[in-house]
């Protein structure tokens, strides 16, 4: 798929707004599994079913200044931080990749989900993950992504393993859960999309911008998060990864 100039790109940016803002309700409801068949949208504090004016991406959560109009409790900043991080994302891929634009559509869809659930929660549901890896293996066996089929294998293997075994180590040294069991679900999803290499720079990439996040985190708030979720790194790093993997091999070699 190509879409050139800049009205056509508008209109995505804008179709992408409104996908961003359903990924969103998917990344509540499927760890929640509250209200995963209703088919309007509601307040999740107070119930109340929302009109359209109200669900709009980015424009109602403005307007209503983070705010349920109904019971006036406070609304996710991640909503219009999801919404937004689609919209760039997608039109990024769609200008990249437009011969592999679908099957990363689902791809970096699934790693939305995740960033926004574990965001909330510290928890990732498997429907976004693990149970995704066939796909990851039937795209690369017909060839639908650049990926060899061994190699798709190979990274959901990878992906699964390599985090396990720094768990273990961790749990060895510190007596604590270091990584969660979701992170690696994760990474093997990663691995099926992107290979053994994708999953390794998944999490490595993950450990580069989690040091950041706590580097800020310390600045604003004066103390290091005991406990952080993982996986919203983890998926921001794949999807650099797909997007820009010609340019980080070239600042990795050059270092
Ligand atoms: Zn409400």
């Amino acid at each position: 798929m190509s879409i050139d100039g800049p009205m056509p790109l508008l209109l995505a940016g804008l179709i992408f707004l409104f996908w961003g803002s359903f990924l969103n309700v998917l990344g509540y409801r499927l760890i929640s599994l509250d209200g995963i068949f209703r088919k309007y949208f509601f307040c999740p504090k107070c119930d109340a079913k929302l009109s359209f004016k109200e669900i709009i991406p980015v424009i109602s959560w403005l307007i209503l200044k983070g705010r349920c109009s109904h019971c006036t409790r406070t609304i996710s900043a991640l909503y219009p931080f999801i919404e937004i991080f689609t919209s760039v994302v997608l039109l990024t891929l769609l200008k990249l990749h437009p011969d592999y634009f679908w099957p990363y559509f689902i791809f970096f869809s699934a790693l939305i989900i995740t960033i926004r659930s574990d965001f909330e929660t510290m928890l990732i549901s498997r429907f976004a993950t693990l149970w995704l890896v066939p796909l990851g293996l039937i795209f690369s066996y017909f060839q639908i992504i650049p990926l060899t089929f061994l190699d798709s294998v190979l990274g959901a293997l990878v992906g699964y393993a390599f985090p396990l075994i720094i768990a273990k180590t961790f749990l060895l040294i510190r007596k604590e859960e270091g990584m969660g069991e979701g992170d690696m679900d994760l990474l093997s999803f990663i691995g099926s999309f992107t290979g053994s290499i994708g999953a390794i720079m998944g999490l490595f990439g993950a450990s580069f911008l989690g040091l950041f996040y706590i580097i800020f985190y310390g600045l604003i708030y004066k103390h290091i998060p005991r406990k952080f979720p993982f996986g919203p790194f983890i998926a921001i790093a794949a999807i650099l990864f797909v997007l820009f993997e010609t340019q980080i091999w070239t600042i990795i070699n050059s270092i």
